[in-house]
């Protein structure tokens, strides 16, 4: 039985899918105006840890994610950057697509450009203003009215009532004076001469989509509506995925999605990451400090996703390190056919509950100790790998192409470098090299590498 937390009930539930062996997952993605840091990456390999669960158990998934190319700070980048918006965006989305690449993250099955899809998102705004549940300003934005749906706020658990009171002294926007309640949220925003060249034609006059309504038009296109699961970081519970549900539920009079399931943020050295704490980081100022991408992947494993995580260097390095000792087991290990059936069950059931991933790694590291065979180690091994995603049989492939005598003379090595006798661990590197591969040190110890050159 596979259960999951639903952020809408507020409960750990039994996954019922609506078709019986088919999922349709929503996760939303990257707004393209910069590199993703670590704290947004967080939630993409958790959304790649449910992906790969669901598969683990024999769903067959469509995955579905958008890409927001258009939004205020991407046409203000294209303008600071003096190039055309499609040309940042595309960048970005390059540059993520990179980051998932080295995460060893899936791909999704339909990456959805917002810019591609405005005509769903003008019609549904229609709807919208038919139905009575938006109305257009004076200045030709169009919102939606929160006071016209009963059940707003329903996933955050937060009433009306609490808003308004939340919202009090800060109707001094100048920008959305003419709301009629603080939390109503944009539609459609009509053209202002800031926006210069970037803007679509409506019914309702020259503008751009509000952000919530993509998500709301790209997921039921592809995955129907309701479709079974939509994901992300908790900090779009509010307003980002309460006002997807408003907009979809009011316009559509069904619900969204049936299973609401939310990332918990990560924190560097105990704090939120911000631009101006200096402790903001992406994947690139990870790896230019010589720590592979996966040692990232497997401190996040190590803290379930409902959880805060606290990025320190330190936990980092006990990763990497935890990383390389795993891959220096299983080098060792031999194939077979059969795999360890008591730890596969306790891996099933752990993944099954919740995605409980630090439970999962520690059944890995029992495994390991255990008195099993190396061969049969390794079939369970790599089959736990396709939940983790920590390249598990790629590692051992390789390490199983390296040569008995080259892989002596690299233990010779580590034995002259730990007692310290530099020249002869010189004599042996140069003795490596000529054997066709690289030794690299690196602080969280050494890397071998095929020589190409
Ligand atoms: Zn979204």
């Amino acid at each position: 039985m596979f259960k999951l937390y639903n952020s809408l009930s507020r409960k750990i539930e039994e996954f019922k899918p609506i078709k019986s062996k088919k999922v349709g997952l929503y996760t939303c993605g990257p707004t393209v105006y910069d590199y993703a840091h670590i704290g947004n990456l967080r939630a993409y390999i958790f959304g790649d840890i449910l992906k790969r669960v669901l598969d683990y158990n024999g769903y067959k998934i469509q995955h579905v994610m958008n890409i927001t190319d258009v939004d205020d700070k991407t046409i203000k980048k294209s303008q600071e950057e003096k190039k055309p918006l499609p040309q940042v965006t595309e960048f970005f989305t390059e540059k993520f697509l990179e980051d998932l690449k080295d995460l060893n993250i899936l791909p999704p099955d339909k990456l959805v450009r917002a810019t591609s899809e405005i005509s769903g998102m003008i019609e549904m705004v229609k709807v919208l203003l038919d139905k009575g549940f938006a109305y257009q300003t004076k200045e030709g934005d169009v919102y939606f009215s929160i006071a016209k749906l009963p059940d707003y706020g329903k996933l955050a658990n937060i009433s009306k009532q609490e808003l308004k009171t939340n919202a009090e002294g800060r109707l001094s926007d100048a920008d959305e004076y003419d709301k009629e309640n603080i939390h109503d949220f944009a539609l459609w925003r009509a053209h202002d001469s800031s926006d210069k060249d970037v803007f679509w034609e409506s019914p309702f006059g020259k503008g751009r989509p509000g952000w919530h309504i993509e998500c709301s038009v790209m997921s039921s296109k592809y995955l129907g509506q309701p479709f079974d699961i939509h994901a992300g970081g908790v900090d779009l519970i509010f307003p980002h995925h309460t006002n997807e549900i408003a907009q979809s539920e009011a316009a559509n009079g069904k619900p969204l999605a049936n299973y609401w399931i939310h990332f918990e943020h990560l924190l560097v050295d105990g704090k939120k990451m911000a631009k101006s704490a200096k402790n903001f980081f992406k994947l690139a100022d990870i790896t230019d400090k010589e720590f592979a991408p996966l040692a990232f992947r497997y401190l996040l494993l190590t803290t379930h996703y409902r959880s805060k995580v606290n990025f320190t260097w330190e936990s980092l390095t006990a990763a990497q390190n935890a990383l390389n000792n795993l891959y220096e087991q299983i080098s060792a290990f031999e194939p077979a056919a059969v795999g360890c059936a008591e730890y596969e069950q306790n891996f099933l059931d752990a993944i099954n509950d919740d995605l409980d991933t630090p439970k999962a790694l520690a059944i890995v590291w029992d495994l390991v100790r255990s008195d099993y065979p190396g061969s049969a180690k390794l079939q369970s091994l790599i089959k736990f790998d396709q939940v983790l995603g920590l390249r598990i049989k790629e590692v051992w492939e390789e390490a199983k192409a390296i040569p008995e005598s080259v892989q002596k003379l690299v233990k010779q090595r580590e034995t002259a470098r730990e007692t310290k006798d530099f020249a002869k661990a010189d004599e042996l590197r140069k003795k490596i090299e000529s054997n066709g591969y690289l030794v690299e040190d690196t602080e969280t110890g050494f890397r071998l590498k095929k020589k190409y050159t």
